[in-house]
């Protein structure tokens, strides 16, 4: 199943290390931005079933609320993610909760002095706000996934994963993704988590021809160690993922180099009927589908 993903316009209010993301200079105008989107939208292939939302950072973007209605009015899509270092959520729970389906929120240290400066920004979360945006989403049910990109020469040592393990727990998480530094190349269990498979035996093996993921529980937690391409589909030679950029442009790749150019496949209305069943809505907004073409 190929993923869909939007790149927020706009900032982000952070500088981590290894960000590969570079800000667009020229976004399109949101009411433009909003229609190339639901054209983008309406053209996925049916089996194109999972959206994820990243940025820049989502939550400080003007065009955050316009998306996520896009997206939930499209009434098309099983699992919405937002991507996030948190920073902003509290000003945007309530629009939020109404559209997404899981959250994942960048977190890379247990320490709020070292998370600071790996995201090179003083507007991370503390834990106190972390773990009630945690709750909060959790009494919405939607799942937080704690995310920590790591590299080699951070040693995770078992001590320093259960330590994060524990920590995660703290805050409410449900569950980890340790995620090693993207551009590094895809390594079949990394260092850290050799240390890990010295105790611990997987549940689930989710990788694919361009990410490596395997899943444990430990500790009653569900915890992920992945490494993925920094280019999926380049990695593939197919078109692994749609991403939809700040510039209205849809390509396969994050560079926007390898513009896609997707035709609307035919469905029948027994079909589409199937494809909403269970898929979340909100009808607080003027559903954008039901006005206007694409061309
Ligand atoms: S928070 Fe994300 S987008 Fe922002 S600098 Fe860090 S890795 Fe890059």
């Amino acid at each position: 199943m190929k993923n869909f993903t939007v790149i927020c316009p706009g900032p982000c209010n952070a500088s981590c290390s290894f960000c590969t993301w570079k800000e667009e200079r020229n976004p399109l105008h949101i009411g433009a931005y909003i229609n190339k989107l639901i054209c983008a939208i309406k053209k996925l292939p049916v089996s194109c079933k999972a959206v994820t939302v990243t940025g820049g950072e989502p939550t400080i973007s003007k065009y955050l609320e316009p998306i996520l209605e896009t997206i939930i009015h499209a009434k098309r899509f099983e699992r919405v993610v937002l991507a996030t270092n948190g920073s902003n959520l509290e000003a945007n729970r309530d629009l939020i909760s109404n559209c997404i389906t899981h959250l994942n929120i960048s977190r890379h240290a247990e320490q709020e002095s070292e998370n600071k400066i790996i995201f090179g920004s003083n507007e991370t979360l503390t834990d106190k706000q972390l773990s009630s945006n945690i709750e909060f989403f959790s009494k919405n049910s939607i799942p937080t996934r704690i995310v920590r990109v790591y590299k080699d020469e951070d040693n995770l040592t078992d001590q320093k994963i259960f330590d994060f393990v524990e920590y995660a727990k703290t805050i409410g998480a449900y569950s980890i993704c340790f995620s090693r530094d993207y551009r590094l190349p895809i390594s079949s269990a990394s260092e850290a988590e050799k240390n890990i498979l010295k105790k611990y035996k997987p549940i689930a093996d989710e990788s694919c021809p361009v990410c490596y993921a395997r899943v444990y529980l430990i500790r009653g937690i569900i915890v992920i160690f992945k490494s993925a391409a920094q280019e999926p589909s380049e990695s593939s030679g197919d078109v692994f993922e749609y991403i939809f950029h700040p510039n209205g442009v849809l390509s396969s790749d994050w560079e926007s180099k390898n513009k896609v150019n997707l035709q609307p496949e035919h469905v029948t209305s027994d079909q589409r009927m199937k494809e909403m069943e269970g898929i979340k809505s909100c009808g607080s907004h003027a559903n954008p589908f039901s006005i206007g073409g694409c061309k």
